[in-house]
């Protein structure tokens, strides 16, 4: 590779964040571990992704993005209150936690908001719904997927070797 290569479709993206809110509190950052992740792929938010193509290693840029283009608009119609018996006796619901809802959609994921001694709140929508995102993005590198990543759909780690079970 040369150094003129950008961000482009089918390139895995190696790169440093930090994500913030509005108030500027850090939501989430990639601390000591860059993330890698196939441009192209839906593996990042589609704000996010945008706004990285033609960047090239060494970029630094900030992204804000707004919650149709991020994690979703906050919907209260996702949020569904269930009885507890509908969940495998002694199960240990806590808040917080997230599984897989069969619903008429198929398998969505929901994560527990509340828990009380009869009913069980989950809501579906994403934790980070409804909030702007104010990324900041240090691009560190760029290379070709192996053949394993592009069938995947996913990076393996940072240079591709990384087995994950599947
Ligand atoms: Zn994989």
């Amino acid at each position: 590779m040369t150094s003129a290569d950008t961000v482009r479709d089918g390139l895995v993206v190696i790169f440093h964040y930090t994500l913030r809110d509005s108030e500027g509190t850090v939501l989430d950052a990639s601390g000591n571990d860059p993330m890698p992740y196939l441009h192209g792929a839906n593996n990042i938010v589609p704000g996010l992704e945008r706004q990285l193509v033609g960047r090239s290693v060494g970029d630094r840029i900030t992204a804000e993005v707004q919650p149709e283009d991020g994690y979703g608009v906050y919907d209260d119609g996702m949020v569904l209150t269930v009885p507890r018996d509908a969940f495998p006796p002694g199960a240990d619901i806590q808040v917080g936690m997230s599984f897989l809802m069969n619903t008429d959609d198929g398998d969505r994921p929901v994560w527990v908001t509340a828990v009380e001694p009869s009913m069980i709140t989950v809501d579906g929508n994403h934790p980070m719904a409804g909030r702007v995102l104010h990324f900041e993005i240090e691009v560190i590198g760029l290379r070709e997927p192996t053949a394993d990543e592009q069938a995947h759909g996913h990076p393996h780690g940072l240079d591709g070797t990384h087995s994950h079970g599947h």
